[in-house]
């Protein structure tokens, strides 16, 4: 088999490397995401549980509050039907309504403190609604990252063995080339010759798309143990079987 045969045989098993490795690390990417989502979820869960619990602090005080100056004005209201003096059933008469004047006060303020409790349990339950749909999605894309590994696994080893099977025919020198091509390609190391116009004799790169002089075109047909890169990307050129024999039965 021609080096540039062997080249493009790497390159196929490369990328099925690339593809089946690729799947399983998007499944991992979206777990982590997932997973990142829900502890923000639940951060934030409790730290409303938190301004909760002070909030129905804050209310259960004012309760308390409002009960103290209940008693004391059912005192006073007893007091009242025993005493005999005019200035003693003034004295206390005021010292209700002060009572009942602060009372109101603090229902007033009660009822603000009592909006924002009922916000608080809102916003509670909803944060714990969320989180409980997010859990599933968590379990869920856990389950894909199992099922991955799980199918992509025994696929991944036979393509890596397969991919180190391809390398042994392949000059180091080559090689090198073939993988930092890779790096900067994203697996592209090898691009295949794409015809414009026959007749005009006009091809170009697959990778970049750049036109390529005939010269080339003639090389990858003659000279098939070279290896030859594209003038502009630097990707290795490979020519495909059909236009290689359509080329060569209209050219001779
Ligand atoms: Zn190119």
């Amino acid at each position: 088999m021609a080096l540039q045969d062997r080249i493009r045989d790497l390159s196929l098993a490369d990328q099925a490397v690339r593809g089946l490795s690729g799947r399983l690390e998007a499944n991992q990417r979206r777990q982590k995401s997932q997973q990142r989502k829900l502890d923000q979820l639940l951060n934030k869960a409790a730290e409303v549980s938190e301004q909760l619990k002070q909030q129905q602090a804050i209310v259960t005080t004012m309760e308390k509050q409002i009960g103290e100056i209940d008693l004391k004005v059912a005192k006073h209201r007893e007091q009242m039907n025993t005493v005999t003096s005019n200035k003693e059933y003034s004295a206390l008469l005021v010292e209700m309504n002060t009572l009942k004047v602060e009372k109101t006060k603090i229902e007033e303020k009660m009822l603000v403190e009592m909006e924002r409790l009922e916000e608080l349990k809102n916003q509670a339950a909803e944060l714990d609604e969320q989180s409980g749909n997010h859990k599933k999605l968590v379990q869920k894309a856990e389950a894909d990252v199992i099922e991955a590994r799980e199918e992509v696994g025994v696929k991944l080893d036979e393509a890596i063995a397969e991919r180190e099977k391809a390398t042994i025919d392949i000059p180091p020198d080559v090689l090198t080339m073939f993988e930092r091509l890779g790096e900067s390609y994203e697996g592209e190391a090898v691009a295949p010759i794409e015809e414009q116009d026959r007749r005009r004799r006009e091809y170009n790169c697959g990778g970049c798309f750049m036109s390529l002089p005939v010269e080339i075109i003639n090389g990858l047909i003659m000279r098939r143990d070279e290896v030859i890169t594209c003038p502009s990307c630097r990707r290795i050129l490979y020519i495909k079987q059909d236009l290689m024999q359509a080329i060569g039965a209209k050219g001779g």
